[in-house]
């Protein structure tokens, strides 16, 4: 134990084919907490008596409360396993669904995820999604089986019965798998017992069993039933431990840097393989230029901004001098090198790459950022999130002389949480925090208050609604306020196809405009389109068809600004715009630039669109939830009525013993006070979920009454606008 400090760790970092970057994947409840407290106090971080006692990686005050994980933290062990000692480095996920894109953030950063499932419940909607995202992110997955005690000594299954449900949750991961990453799948990825990519256990007894390690320890499956049967936990515990089996796994079956980084790099980057950076990101060298991809930002009293990020490729040092891509071309030093042990950060000498590194200094970087030695180089694919924000909150300084202080809190929040969308209105004082439910906006603002110290009054939540259009209008002319400069534009719904491919991130900005001209054409874009794309912004595109222009290039910056303006509030209730496909066919251009200036390009481009947007057939679209309650056969009558009450619509409903699960979906306006209602309505029986299911269209015959409720709260004109509001000069 005793060598397993802090220099051990520091050794092992040296050397990738001795690190394991991993996460562990679940749905809420399924015992991450558990299993993480206890491998870190197996592995020798942390004693045993404060595991359990204390929720390790919980540190936040607010988790510890609700009991449940919200950031991701990350904590470096040592184990070994056949006589050599490896060093795990374990990024903490969140099991709320209202924090998904926590989850993608921590996905970029590893290799591999231990997929925790719960034996009595099975897989859950949140294990699904969960692990749609390592696998997206090419992380290959082995499986935990969780709360086997529970199987045995509450459900008292015998141990043939005990077996098949093991195989069970076995095949239904598998079938996940499959469906998810076929190829992954095909080349060795599948799940398989014997091979020992399966464990199974009791993280809150401390114990686990595993094919390899019952043939190795010779503990048979029966011995293991019988002891746990006998609630003999001590005896597991100490013959069969958790960490032990678990991080055993971990090691054999996960893949070091060297040999993930091939594979997850294609993937997430879409520079030019050939590169400097690209050969060394393939090769996880050290003596490369630097690429790191920063995950998480935190801040520490003392220390200030942490950044952490994986490090692909070269190394960090303290004083270094690095580039925020993105960011102005101005160096950022480094000033702490460190890496995390828990909720402590230690600082290193050295960070070599295939390592989770923290640091300061890096003062440009936000979650998602591309960190390089080079002042320019193809930054990593962005993060995806599965979720987007469909809730806000307005927030307000309790005292006047607070308001600096919370624009610059709010500045800080926004860094730390990318799926959070904050507007900040420093004249009138009313912010807007939107986030991905009620729970996420709850302990956003309770934060606020607590770790930054700032009095606040929120507002009631609110729910976020799209805007888009459902026809066509062509070459709707924009003209600005002197009339010398007109913009011609058509506005389209952009297909189905490609808007997933932008989500999916196939298609960028940031990648090489001839690979994102291929894709697009493979997905049916015309061909002298697919390569005039201008702009992506959300899942809108500009494509500028016009040719042989003069200024025009010199112009686009300030046209794609208008254009920005007019997605982030389309003209019916000033709310996000999505799924527009933008055409710009014709311009006339002022040919003196003081004519041609931001104060006569924004205003006519903006008017344009949104004007354009009214003319195409303008529709309103309003944030859905999946839903998934579990009841007493008895109670099903309610459970529906619960969904199909709010606007909702039930889908399927599968019984299993005395108990009926509904499935089914309902738009996030209707749901406020759902937990409330389906617990009366049950009697507290039941137990449910909801997960975001996309942007469905308001119905026609509310619209209008939506559409003037939420332009009477935002001080708007209390009318439905018309083309001519845009338009006209
Ligand atoms: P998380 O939400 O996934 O982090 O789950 P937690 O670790 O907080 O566990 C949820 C609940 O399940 C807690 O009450 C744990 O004590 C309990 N739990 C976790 N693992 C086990 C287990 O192996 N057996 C039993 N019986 N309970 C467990």
């Amino acid at each position: 134990r005793g060598k397993k400090s802090i220099e051990r760790v520091t050794e092992l970092m040296k050397d990738p084919k001795h690190i394991r970057n991993i996460g562990i994947v679940a749905h809420i409840d399924h015992g991450k907490t558990t299993l993480s407290d206890n491998l870190l106090s197996g592995a020798g971080i942390i004693s045993e008596e404060l595991a359990g006692k204390q929720l390790f990686m919980d540190s936040d005050e607010e988790e510890q409360a609700r009991g449940i994980t919200i950031d991701a933290s990350n904590v470096s062990m040592v184990h070994e396993y056949e006589g050599v000692d490896y060093l795990v480095n374990m990024i903490d996920t969140p099991g709320h669904v209202d924090f998904g894109g926590d989850v993608t953030r921590a996905m970029r950063a590893v290799d591999g995820a231990v997929v925790l499932v719960d034996a009595v419940e099975g897989t859950m909607p949140q294990t699904e999604t969960v692990l749609r995202q390592a696998l997206k992110e090419q992380v290959r997955p082995v499986l935990f089986i969780n709360k086997v005690d529970r199987l045995i000594n509450e459900l008292k299954v015998d141990d043939t019965e005990m077996q098949i449900r093991l195989g069970k949750v076995i095949d239904k991961v598998n079938k996940l798998i499959k469906g998810m990453n076929e190829e992954a799948y095909n080349n060795g990825w599948k799940l398989d017992a014997s091979k020992g990519t399966v464990a199974f256990g009791s993280a809150l007894y401390n114990w686990a069993v595993s094919v390899p390690f019952m043939q190795k320890s010779g503990i048979s499956f029966k011995v293991v039933y019988e002891k746990c049967r006998a609630g003999d936990m001590k005896y597991l515990a100490k013959n069969s431990p958790l960490s032990e089996v678990v991080l055993d796994m971990v090691v054999r079956h996960l893949p070091n840097p060297l040999e993930a980084q091939p594979r997850r790099v294609n993937v997430i980057w879409h520079g030019d393989k050939e590169t400097k950076e690209g050969k060394s990101m393939l090769a996880c060298d050290p003596k490369g230029p630097v690429a790191m991809m920063v995950t998480d930002i935190s801040f520490d009293p003392h220390a200030g901004e942490v950044a952490t990020g994986r490090l692909f490729s070269g190394s960090l040092k303290r004083g270094d001098g690095l580039y925020v891509m993105g960011a102005a071309k101005k160096e950022n030093r480094l000033q702490q090198v460190g890496i995390f042990m828990g909720p402590k950060r230690v600082e290193v000498e050295e960070i070599v790459a295939g390592n989770i590194a923290a640091v300061t200094g890096l003062k440009d970087a936000i979650v998602g950022s591309t960190i390089s030695s080079l002042m320019e180089m193809t930054p990593f694919e962005s993060l995806k999130h599965y979720s987007e924000p469909v809730m806000t909150v307005a927030v307000e300084a309790k005292n006047m002389k607070d308001l600096p202080k919370l624009v610059e809190v709010l500045r800080q929040v926004a860094k730390e949480d990318p799926t959070l969308n904050i507007s900040i209105n420093e004249e009138t004082g009313e912010h807007l925090i939107a986030g991905m439910g009620e729970l996420h906006l709850e302990i956003i603002t309770g934060r606020i208050k607590r770790d930054k110290g700032v009095e606040i009054i929120t507002s009631p939540p609110i729910v976020v609604y799209r805007e888009t259009v459902t026809g066509k209008v062509e070459n709707v002319e924009g003209k600005s306020p002197n009339r010398h400069n007109r913009f011609y534009f058509t506005l389209s719904p952009l297909p189905d196809e490609i808007v997933a491919l932008i989500k999916s991130g196939d298609v960028s900005m940031n990648q090489q405009a001839l690979e994102r001209r291929d894709v697009l054409i493979k997905a049916g874009m015309d061909k002298d389109e697919a390569k005039s794309v201008k702009d992506i912004k959300g899942t809108s595109m500009l494509i500028d068809m016009t040719k042989g222009i003069q200024y025009l290039n010199e112009t686009m910056e300030l046209i794609i600004e208008g254009i920005h303006e007019a997605l982030a509030g389309g003209p019916l209730a000033d709310e996000p715009v999505q799924n527009l496909k933008m055409v710009l066919t014709d311009v006339k251009l002022h040919e003196d630039a003081i004519h041609r200036g931001p104060a006569q390009v924004i205003p006519a481009v903006r008017g344009a669109i949104k004007g354009g947007m009214l003319l195409a057939g303008d529709s309103l679209l309003e944030p859905v939830q999946k839903i998934q309650i579990t009841v007493p056969m008895d109670q099903m009558g309610a459970a529906t009525s619960q969904i199909q009450g709010r606007r909702g619509q039930v889908f399927d409903m599968q019984s299993e013993g005395d108990t009926i699960t509904v499935a089914g979906k309902a738009p996030v306006a209707e749901l406020f006070g759902f937990a409330g209602d389906i617990r009366s309505a049950t009697e507290g029986r039941a137990m449910w979920n909801t997960e975001f299911a996309g942007f469905e269209l308001v119905p026609n015959n509310m619209v209008k009454e939506v559409v003037i409720g939420i332009r009477k709260r935002k001080g708007l004109k209390d009318q439905m606008p018309q083309p001519n509001d845009y338009l006209a000069v």
